[in-house]
């Protein structure tokens, strides 16, 4: 999904628009199994809280104030 508004990327150092990662859930709980669970809270943080990506450097952009 693409967003029209934008954030800053600090990669970029400017405004960047985002789209949200889908999840790979077959992944993330192969991830899970190898770990022995120790995954789990990452493979729900993804979930419920999903990352803003950058669409020009496609990295992570965390919201800070
Ligand atoms: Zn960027």
């Amino acid at each position: 999904m693409e967003h029209l508004e934008t954030v800053y990327c600090s990669r970029c150092k400017k405004g960047v628009q985002y789209h949200y990662d889908p999840v790979n859930h077959w992944k993330e709980l192969l991830v899970t199994i190898f770990t022995f669970g120790m995954w789990l809270p990452m493979w729900l943080c993804m979930v419920f809280g999903p990352t803003k990506m950058c669409n020009e450097c496609n990295g992570p952009l965390w919201d800070d104030a």
